[in-house]
């Protein structure tokens, strides 16, 4: 550049010289590899000097001025032909031009006569040189800047300078300001129109601020402005860097700014893709990535990687990376989307996802992309699109979803142990749908219960636990109802014995951890809630795996099952303690309080009972004979016991093949069913003998007694009235009566 292109307009500085020095010829070369060339000259009007005669090329060498007084006298030149313009030169001083501290020409005094030169002009010419290595040093620059302006003016970059002085005024905009924000740079520099009217009113303050900020001593400001332009509206992103004097004051500030909206890239989304991705890529807040499939390059903004928390200088541009950031559960679902979108199946991909903060937070993202290049064969080469983080939307909504889910839950819990009136099988019911509402991968349901007098757990529900052989035992157990937990030295007892909430998201470090079982799936994260009436602890529930850590606000969550649970076993205590009571109240009206026998009452239920099948039925009457003697010799006590005895003996004898009941005094009712009338017959003698064999000893007394059997009989029982062969049997006992007391007789015909 400083040999060809450079021009210097120092002719007239030559002029000066040659006068001054009163020399003919003044001259400044620079010197090349070949050649020396003359920028500037008085005297002569020659351009190129070869390098081998050039004396200026021995200043440049040694870097020193150089005093020839006489060329031909001087033994280090006197071999060289040194020829301007046809005339030999016999007297040359020169001295060197410096730029960047490297020597690259000199400023020369030639005479084709011998001359002397005082020190003082030496001194002079050498101040001179000085001087011009400054003004080419500084006409480079100027130069450069001329160059750079001119690239700028061609590029989309517009590039303004404002000076100080008081205020900040507009020094220099270039032209290519008309075509990028509209406003043709003279209008700007004269002042015929004021940059700031160019800024659309909001943002008047944002530019505002950069200037205020330069003037405070920022340094670099980045901002984006919204400008008008006489055609439409565009965002300009500008890019301010001050520059400050020694003293530590503004004097100028430079800054380039683009138009951001009216890239051909942005353009394309905005007109393809729908009206939502348009309002969601005008609110600022996105983070937007940009995915060469190719390349498998994922280039993403600083946004995106604030929405997870990535310093933008770390994040890794594979799109693995970006991958495991997301959410498993949601994985399937997002490379679905992806997927479908890439065949070609959407037109836009578009699918909300949780991708893992790196303060271990799960943020919700929504993400909208779309294909913006095929390859030649139409195969999709890049996506690009953006990502909104609706953590806080998703949240509120989740949580109000899962309040409505927890209350069906609840209703379902309830409805289903009405249905079933058991307990276990509505926590098993709803177990899959405790396990989803709590985000976790095991769960159980357990009841405190004082098994052999120790408390226990009883496993009401739990997810499969089988792991290996005790535990495939374990598991049988549980199938058959039968599983109960006993060591509380552990998380989940902790529960228990504390009545607290436990809450353990590194279960290894917990102090009242054991570890799990060997064999047993991994326990991350566990979630212990206790389940309680007033202040006693009843069950628990267990949660364990979740994705993300358990929180306060779970067990907050999950009050109302909890409470709902409580409520549930204590209803099913009341319903258990009453039904005990009902039974016994049943039972007491059902049997006879002597002998513990039925009742009449109850004995008539049985018969009806028995006539709705078709069976053989024999129904007999059982009387003691002369009885009132019996409590006459021996008293009131002894018949109470003798009746007791006999009860017993006849229920040893019937009881196996069917009812006997007291029906009132020292009179029994008997039947028994399926059995022939021998068979029958057989089992009356055999207890009359029994009963007329035994020596009943009360207290001091032996008391013989003998009994007497009215037997009636059907073949077919269905439907009958028992009643009638009540009285058949009376009759026939009538008769066994009047025979002589101590036999059984028949209903006539059967036997
Ligand atoms: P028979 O051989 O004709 O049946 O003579 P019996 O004495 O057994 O008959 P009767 O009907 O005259 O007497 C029945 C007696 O049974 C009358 C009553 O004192 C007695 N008795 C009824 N219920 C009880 C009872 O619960 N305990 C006692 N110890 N005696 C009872
Ligand atoms: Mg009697
Ligand atoms: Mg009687």
């Amino acid at each position: 550049m400083l040999n060809s292109e450079l021009p210097l307009d120092l002719d007239d500085l030559m002029t000066l010289l040659a006068e001054a020095y009163d020399v003919p010829i003044a001259l400044i070369g620079i010197v090349g590899k070949q050649d020396e060339v003359i920028k500037a000259s008085h005297g002569t009007d020659i351009k190129y000097i070869p390098r081998e005669n050039a004396f200026c090329s021995h200043v440049v060498e040694s870097g020193e001025p150089l005093l020839i007084s006489n060329a031909t006298k001087d033994d280090r030149f006197r071999n060289v032909q040194n020829v301007v313009d046809g005339k030999e030169v016999i007297f040359y001083a020169g001295t060197p031009i410096h730029i960047e501290g490297e020597s690259v020409g000199a400023v020369c005094l030639i005479d084709s006569q011998p001359r002397s030169i005082g020190e003082k002009h030496l001194t002079l010419l050498k101040r001179i040189g000085l001087l011009v290595s400054k003004h080419i040093g500084l006409s480079r620059e100027h130069e450069m800047l001329k160059r750079e302006h001119g690239l700028i003016e061609k590029s989309p970059i517009v590039l303004a300078t404002w000076n100080f002085d008081n205020s900040l005024k507009l020094a220099y905009i270039s032209k290519n300001a008309h075509t990028v924000i509209g406003a043709d740079a003279a209008d700007l520099l004269e002042g015929r129109i004021e940059f700031t009217d160019l800024m659309c009113d909001e943002s008047d303050a944002d530019f505002t601020f950069a200037m205020q900020a330069h003037m405070e001593g920022v340094e670099t400001h980045v901002c984006r402005l919204k400008m008008s332009v006489p055609t439409r509206t565009i965002w300009v992103s500008m890019i301010s860097t001050a520059s400050f004097n020694d003293n530590g004051s503004l004097f100028s500030v430079q800054a380039f700014l683009f138009d951001t909206s009216d890239q051909k890239y942005v353009e394309d989304k905005l007109n393809e893709t729908n009206q939502r991705m348009r309002l969601l890529l005008e609110a600022s807040e996105l983070g937007t990535w940009d995915w060469n499939l190719k390349a498998d390059v994922n280039q993403v903004n600083r946004r995106w990687c604030e929405i997870v928390g990535i310093d933008y200088e770390y994040y890794d541009t594979s799109y693995r990376y970006s991958r495991q950031l997301i959410h498993p559960a949601d994985l399937v679902q997002f490379e679905h989307h992806l997927d479908e979108h890439l065949r070609g199946k959407t037109s836009v991909f578009n699918t909300t996802f949780r991708m893992k903060h790196a303060n271990g937070n799960w943020v919700w993202v929504e993400s909208y992309g779309k294909i913006v290049e095929n390859d030649a064969m139409g195969k999709p080469l890049r996506v690009a699109g953006i990502h909104r983080d609706i953590t806080g939307r998703m949240e509120s909504e989740i949580h109000e979803r899962k309040k409505t889910q927890l209350l069906q839950f609840i209703n379902k819990t309830r409805a289903s142990y009405l249905e079933s009136n058991d307990l276990t099988r509505a926590c098993q019911t709803v177990l899959p749908e405790l396990i989803e509402l709590s985000d976790s991968q095991f769960a159980f349901i357990a009841q405190m219960q004082d098994k052999d007098s120790e408390p226990k757990l009883f496993i009401h529900a739990i997810s499969d636990i089988v792991w290996d052989s005790a535990s495939f035992t374990q598991y049988a157990e549980y199938k058959k109802r039968n599983l109960y937990f006993t060591n509380f030295d552990n998380l989940f007892g902790k529960v228990v014995t504390t009545g607290e909430v436990i809450i353990s998201n590194t279960p290894k470090t917990h102090p009242a951890s054991r570890g799990t079982p060997k064999g047993h799936p991994r326990i991350n994260r566990f979630l212990g809630l206790p389940i309680k009436i007033k202040d006693e602890v009843v069950g628990m529930i267990g949660l364990a795996n979740k994705f993300e850590f358990y929180k306060a606000s779970d067990a907050a969550f999950f009050q109302p099952f909890l409470d709902a649970l409580a409520g549930l076993f204590y209803a099913v205590d009341l319903e258990t303690a009453r039904a005990e009571a009902e039974e016994k109240l049943r039972m007491l009206a059902m049997t006879d309080s002597l002998t513990g026998l039925l009742n009449r009452r109850a004995f008539l239920d049985e018969c009806n009972q028995i006539s709705q099948t078709h069976q053989q039925v024999a129904i007999a009457i059982m009387d003691i004979d002369y009885f009132k003697s019996v409590n006459d010799t021996y008293g009131h006590d002894a018949g109470d016991y003798a009746l007791k005895e006999v009860a017993s003996i006849t229920r040893s004898f019937c009881s196996e093949h069917g009812v006997v009941a007291r029906l009132g005094g020292e009179e029994f009712a008997i039947v028994l069913v399926n059995k022939s009338p021998n068979e029958v017959n057989s089992i009356f003698e055999n207890l009359r003998e029994a009963i007329n064999a035994t020596q009943l000893a009360y207290k001091n007394d032996r008391i013989n007694i003998t009994i007497s059997t009215g037997v009636s009989y059907t073949s077919d029982c269905f439907d009958i009235d028992f009643s009638t062969y009540l009285s058949v049997a009376d009759q026939a006992l009538y008769e066994a009566k009047s025979s002589g007391r101590n036999r059984t007789c028949w209903q006539p015909g059967i036997l």
